[in-house]
């Protein structure tokens, strides 16, 4: 059993936890961020390789700045380790009739002076080929929006965490932490590490490791499928012809993401799904995993389509009742710094999160966002309860 002692521990090194060790070790801390499974894998939240980032925010203006400033981590850290994650193919916003998921995108893009185009469904049509869109559906286009390969960004996050003198130990489940006026104490199978502070980045597993706080958190099981499009279609679903998007009618709210990496678009929805324990959580997809009407969705709105499966993965949301983050420092101790509830839009915004954990735990007059704090729970009653 060993006993270890470095300034901060991070618990979680996926999205969130590599990104503050990231953050933490190129300001000169001493860091250790302790992850249970392998670093980058497919059983949390990060799982299915890509992951949409976009600047338009129909989920409210007040993230377009931290859309932006993420942006430029993102693109900064591309380019100092020179392997490619980022693919701005642009991304539309679709609303059906009586929906407002495009005007609320243009409005925050407006409100930011970001550019955007308003488009009809006939115009995605035209412009995209593999587009077949009803004449009635609104359309916000953002042409600096696309998607990031996860393996490739968290590890390209990883390597300046290390190169910065940080250290993620993977398959490093912790049981139990406890903090006091003197640091904090983390209990793992393989020993005790002692530190001056400690952040707690663990998805969907922050219900357990915080259970005393209470968080109104709802894990829900998230499959995402790979849809087949015929040989004489395949090109028009490429990065380079196919942008990003998120669609919302009456029949549910879907994202896509062009072919890559393997074959089919990869298609989701962002609304519903089974709240689940992450430990007992079946991580088999199955034919009755694909929602009713995601299928036809897909069929109906892009040309060569074939309806069948090539792959299908399950992921899982963290959600608050809000979908707005928790990131805050725990109520009892200012010593420990938290983030979780990322609500399925949070990867966009990992190197964000990170910096503002790691300014959270380091500095005790840093403010904490109200949007984002546990304090606006307080009307609420416990999880549990
Ligand atoms: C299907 C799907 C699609 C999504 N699409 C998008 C998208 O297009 N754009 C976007 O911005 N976001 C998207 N998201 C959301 C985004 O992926 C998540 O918000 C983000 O991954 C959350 O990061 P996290 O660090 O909180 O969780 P994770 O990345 O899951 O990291 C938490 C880590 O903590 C570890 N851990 C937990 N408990 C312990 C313990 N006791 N000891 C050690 N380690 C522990 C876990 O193993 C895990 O690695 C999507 C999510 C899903 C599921």
């Amino acid at each position: 059993m060993k006993l270890a002692r470095t300034d901060i521990i991070v618990i979680g090194g996926g999205a969130m936890g590599t990104a503050t060790g990231w953050a933490l070790a190129r300001q000169g801390h001493r860091v250790l961020v302790l992850e249970q499974f392998d670093h980058v894998h497919d059983k949390g939240s990060h799982g299915g390789q890509t992951r949409i980032f976009r600047h338009a925010y129909a989920e409210g203006p007040r993230y377009v700045p931290w859309t932006l400033e993420a942006d430029r981590l993102w693109t900064e850290l591309q380019e100092r380790t020179a392997r490619r994650f980022m693919y701005r193919v642009g991304c539309l916003d679709i609303s059906g009739p009586g929906f407002h998921r495009a005007r609320e995108a243009r409005a925050s893009a407006d409100a930011y002076g970001i550019g955007s185009e308003w488009l009809t469904g006939t115009e995605v049509n035209e412009r995209w080929p593999a587009w077949t869109l009803p004449e009635d559906r609104d359309v916000c286009f953002g042409p600096d929006a696309g998607f990031l390969d996860v393996p490739i960004a968290l590890r390209a996050l990883a390597r300046e965490l290390a190169d910065a003198g940080g250290e993620i130990c993977a398959n490093e489940p912790v049981r139990s932490w406890s903090a006091d006026g003197g640091g904090v104490t983390v209990e793992t199978a393989k020993g005790t590490y002692l530190a001056d502070r400690l952040v707690l980045t663990a998805g969907a597993w922050s219900g357990k490791i915080l259970n005393e706080l209470g968080i109104p958190l709802e894990v829900r099981r998230k499959p995402v499928v790979w849809f087949e499009i015929d040989r004489n279609h395949r090109k028009s679903v490429s990065p380079e012809q196919f942008p990003v998007f998120i669609s919302d009618d009456e029949t549910g709210e879907f994202y896509g993401i062009p072919e890559y990496g393997e074959p089919g678009i990869k298609v989701g929805m962002h609304s519903g799904g089974d709240v689940v324990d992450p430990d007992q959580i079946d991580r088999t997809a199955s034919e009755s995993d694909i929602a009713p009407d995601l299928r036809p969705f897909v069929k109906r709105s892009i040309r060569g389509a074939t309806g069948r499966t090539m792959n299908a993965v399950v992921c899982m949301y963290t959600m608050t009742p809000d979908t707005d983050f928790v990131i805050d420092r725990h109520p009892d101790h200012p010593n420990v710094a938290l983030a979780t509830g990322f609500s399925g839009h949070g990867f966009k915004f990992a190197p964000v999160v990170g910096e503002y954990l790691a300014t959270l735990v380091t500095d005790p007059t840093a403010r904490v966002r109200p949007d984002f704090s546990l304090s606006r729970f307080a009307e609420l009653p416990l999880a549990g309860d």
